[in-house]
């Protein structure tokens, strides 16, 4: 599998840098996790709406405002016979007017379920099960698997289910952790991970790479990355269109310059 970092920030786009969204790519089959302000216009059109799932992790609108660009996108590349499947989209089951909101788009050419703690969906050879995280509102990290390669996305959590999110990533490839902060600006948040919480996680699970996102917009990179790796070595942060092959051993691909990659 692969991924391509389409967001890495939150709660608002800046620059060239998005909210929240990770392209997963296994053969055919492609699966987005969070859908932030901004991450269509990094993703390849129409290519990449074939074969596509979203999956969303909770509705705070970082993570999914962009749903509905997509849905214009798709209604516009079906009316000009470039699609023919219909997008499916994954969203959680919270009884809220987002859900509702976003059931009634399913004209635009989206095939929307919705899921829970204990639902599991496979998609071509690859399962996707979810774990409830800690955030204000319904939340759940998601796991993706085929026979050979897993990843976590925590989405957004506090650090009161680090027992439970170490043992959903217990020693996947590739952990893509959420850093709302560093260590000096951490408030007691129990909704958000520091850096170095993220770190310890990674380093519990044995999980062969730590990437980490959710950015603060105004905040230096390389301070999370400064902060998690003297606890878990094998952390990367994440750059929009940075691809993280997994077919790729960790040694090879560490050979990219993180200091030199991080301009901002
Ligand atoms: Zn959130
Ligand atoms: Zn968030």
């Amino acid at each position: 599998m692969k991924v391509i970092v389409l967001g890495s920030i939150s709660p608002y786009p800046k620059d060239y840098l998005n909210c929240p969204g990770y392209l997963v790519i296994n053969g055919e089959e492609k699966i987005l996790l969070d859908a932030g302000n901004g991450v269509s216009r990094l993703l390849k059109m129409p290519e990449d709406l074939n074969c596509l799932t979203i999956v969303i992790s909770h509705f705070h609108k970082d993570h999914y405002a962009d749903l509905f660009a997509l849905a214009y996108a798709s209604f516009v590349y079906h009316n000009l016979g470039l699609l023919e499947e219909r997008i499916k989209v994954y969203l959680p089951n919270d009884d809220c007017l987002d859900l509702k909101l976003l059931l009634d788009m399913k004209e635009h050419y989206f095939d929307i379920q919705t899921y829970h703690a204990d639902s599991n969906f496979v998609i071509g050879d690859t399962k996707i099960s979810f774990m409830k995280t800690v955030h204000p509102i319904l939340t759940f990290a998601s796991k993706i698997e085929n026979k050979n390669q897993k990843i976590v996305y925590s989405a957004d959590t506090g650090i009161g289910v680090k027992r439970a999110l170490t043992n959903f990533a217990k020693d996947v490839d590739l952990f893509i952790c959420e850093a709302s902060f560093i260590r000096e600006h951490h408030k007691e948040s129990i909704s958000h991970l520091c850096a170095y919480e993220s770190a310890e996680i990674a380093a519990l699970a044995h999980v062969k790479q730590l990437l980490l996102t959710h950015f603060w917009p105004e905040e230096e990179k390389r301070l999370y990355l400064e902060e998690a790796i003297p606890i878990f070595r094998n952390t990367i942060v994440a750059q929009e269109k940075e691809i993280i092959d997994l077919d790729i051993p960790y040694q090879y691909q560490k050979n990219r310059d993180n200091k030199k990659k991080i301009l901002f």
